[in-house]
């Protein structure tokens, strides 16, 4: 399913980008979700550490409780899209997504700076 959030020029779920300020700047990740208007969480970068108690949960169909273990985790936070810029596979660098139209008229995402079409086989993914 497309999210709301997603536009033609936007970044979208499993895009590459580089991170362009902040604690990560200049680290790539694969962007996991797209969260509220305007925020990416990208696997493995913009980490928090996470305080988290065990707790027990029922699995379905099991009659015992299972425990999730506490400790602290590693948790992903989202990420400013202005603070990210989706990397172009050709340019090997962060680029400016620009607006094109397939030639049987769908618009598709393409390098600002080559034309590269970036992610064209997205809606298979989900
Ligand atoms: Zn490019």
């Amino acid at each position: 399913m497309r999210s709301i959030y997603e536009t033609t020029t936007e970044i979208r779920v499993g895009d590459t980008v580089s991170v362009l300020s902040g604690k990560d700047a200049g680290k790539r990740g694969s962007v996991e979700r797209l969260v509220a208007p305007g925020k990416v969480v990208v696997t493995g970068l913009n980490i928090a550490k996470k305080h988290q108690k065990p707790r027990q949960k029922m699995a379905n169909g099991s009659q015992a409780p299972t425990v999730e273990p506490g400790g602290i985790i590693e948790v992903a936070m989202p990420l400013a899209l202005a603070k990210v810029a989706v990397v172009c596979p050709k340019c090997d660098r962060p680029i400016r997504l620009k607006a094109g139209r397939t030639a049987d008229g769908k618009k598709q995402r393409l390098c600002g700076r080559c034309g590269t079409v970036i992610g064209g086989k997205k809606e298979a993914a989900k």
